[in-house]
């Protein structure tokens, strides 16, 4: 059989790919199928061939998957944010914690994977506090907000989204009111001409206060009045941004932000803690998970109120400030200096004095502090994005010696390879537990507790991270 474009081709799906996509063999030719699910029988139309593998679309469902379920939303399908939304909850649940699993055990070298069973939602949509929704014209040229088709830059016009909150819809129809009503242009990104580029909204789903930041073309906001008038009848509306944005690239916010309206940012509470949230800074998504996600990493971390405790990759203080109730002194580490002074001003609101914040590099800022004023921890919380701990910190970690380090990640590739690393250098891997933060999506957070079996011996192993990345490009090459 031959294998090339617009050729269709018989197969039962057996597999899914890191992105969700639905893998098949047709004669041993591995094809990956979008909107696909382990267990279908397929006819696909193949569209892009290469040596050992190609990419085609699903023509028709001969026989639906017994994971399969009907997507509840309607733009499932040319949206792609939600990778999985057409398989059922529990087989998400499942195929994400054998995603941890397998990561592990492939990337990390693990063999036995002390796992605890995943933590998923009761109910997994309409749980984002966060969205940012693209202003545009649609093909016909009428004013739209929506999302992003796929991978392109096509807006198709939704005015919900069934993972945010229901409020977000009378929010953009007074958006698109107010330019209407006053010729004010979308952004267009051909010519990049046109003011208003994206709407930004969060919500505090404890508190109920929301938060709108328009990204804008420009420097002035024309019309911030009566934009400000609509926008204040939402119940829940605090504070009223805008951001401006000139660049001609695919970062959403700009550097800074100016006020139209109220606060310069909302308030929300995890647990008994409450947080102030300003536009720029990184707030966890899905609260309720999060407060399960920190209550797990206080529980790991299994403080007595004297231990001294890092928590590098900190943002706004959330995890530092869970910590700091029941620790000696807490040191929280973030780059992002906005985060940092959000941070401070978070202590300060919830009376913790036990809490100090410092802004830069966790890979710069630990070591200096470790060989300059000799501040050991014993217990370091890490909870890095995506790339994971730079190589200086996993040193100077294990130099440190903490008795216990958690980890928190959203990457199990770069987590097995961290993990690989301290492994190999006297920590031992006890507990691990994977957290669905995003349903539907192919995303997983994943909490570890390491301890050190030797406190006092620098045990030195070599391993090096070139294996972690040897598998990587070897697995990339196949491909
Ligand atoms: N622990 C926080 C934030 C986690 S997100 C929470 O749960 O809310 C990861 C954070 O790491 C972001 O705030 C990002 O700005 C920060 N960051 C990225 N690179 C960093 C680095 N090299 N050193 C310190 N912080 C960094």
């Amino acid at each position: 059989m031959e294998f090339k474009k617009n050729n269709t081709v018989i197969l039962r799906i057996e597999d899914m790919s890191q992105d969700g996509l639905g893998i098949g063999k047709a004669e041993g030719y591995a094809l990956f199928v979008k909107d696909t699910v382990i267990g279908d029988l397929a006819k696909v139309k193949i569209l892009k061939t290469k040596k050992n593998y190609g990419f085609a679309r699903l023509e028709e469902l001969l026989e639906a998957s017994d994971k399969r379920t009907e997507p509840k939303c309607p733009l499932a399908r040319p949206c792609g944010g939600c990778q999985l939304q057409m398989m059922k909850y529990e087989e998400q649940l499942r195929w994400k914690e054998q995603k941890v699993r397998s990561d592990l055990q492939r990337l990390g070298g693990f063999q036995e994977i002390p796992m605890e069973p995943i933590q998923g939602m009761e109910n997994p949509f309409r749980y984002r506090n966060k969205a940012q929704f693209p202003i545009g014209y649609d093909r016909e040229g009428k004013l739209v907000a929506g999302f992003y088709a796929g991978r392109t830059h096509t807006i198709i016009p939704a005015d919900d989204c069934l993972l945010g909150s229901e409020s977000n819809r009378r929010i953009l129809e007074r958006i698109l009111d107010w330019m209407e009503q006053y010729g004010i242009a979308a952004y267009r990104e051909d010519t990049g001409k046109g003011l208003v580029r994206h709407a930004l909204i969060r919500s505090g789903f404890a508190t109920g206060e929301i938060m709108v930041c328009l990204v804008i073309n420009g420097k002035q906001f024309p019309r911030g009045k009566e934009l400000t008038e609509s926008l204040t009848q939402i119940p829940g509306m605090t504070s009223i941004t805008f951001s401006s944005n000139t660049r001609r690239d695919n970062v959403i916010l700009g550097d800074s932000y100016e006020v139209l309206w109220g606060q310069d940012y909302i308030t929300d509470s995890i647990g008994e803690i409450r947080y102030q949230i300003s536009p720029l800074s990184f707030y966890q998504v899905n609260p309720v998970q999060t407060r399960r996600l920190y209550r797990q990493a206080l529980e790991y971390a299994g403080l007595t109120g004297k231990e001294t405790v890092y928590d590098l990759y900190c943002g706004i203080g959330t995890i530092s400030l869970f910590l700091a109730q029941r620790a000696g002194k807490v040191f929280g580490v973030e780059i992002v200096p906005q985060a940092v002074e959000d941070a401070r001003a978070n202590a300060r609101l919830n009376g913790i004095t036990n809490a100090e914040f410092f802004a830069g590099r966790a890979e710069e800022i630990v070591p200096r502090q470790y060989r300059e004023q000799g501040i050991r921890a014993d217990v370091v919380v890490v909870d890095p994005p995506r790339k994971g701990c730079g190589e200086e910190l996993l040193e100077t970690m294990t130099a440190m010696a903490p008795e216990k380090i958690v980890y928190v990640s959203c990457d199990p590739a770069t987590l097995a390879r961290d993990l690989k690393y301290l492994c190999a250098r006297g920590y031992e891997l006890k507990k691990v537990r994977a957290f669905d933060q995003f349903p539907q999506t192919v995303h997983v957070e994943t909490v570890c507790l390491l301890s050190n079996r030797k406190p006092d011996t620098k045990v030195r192993v070599d391993v090096d991270l070139e294996d972690y990345y040897r598998i990587k490009d070897a697995e990339k090459n196949q491909n």
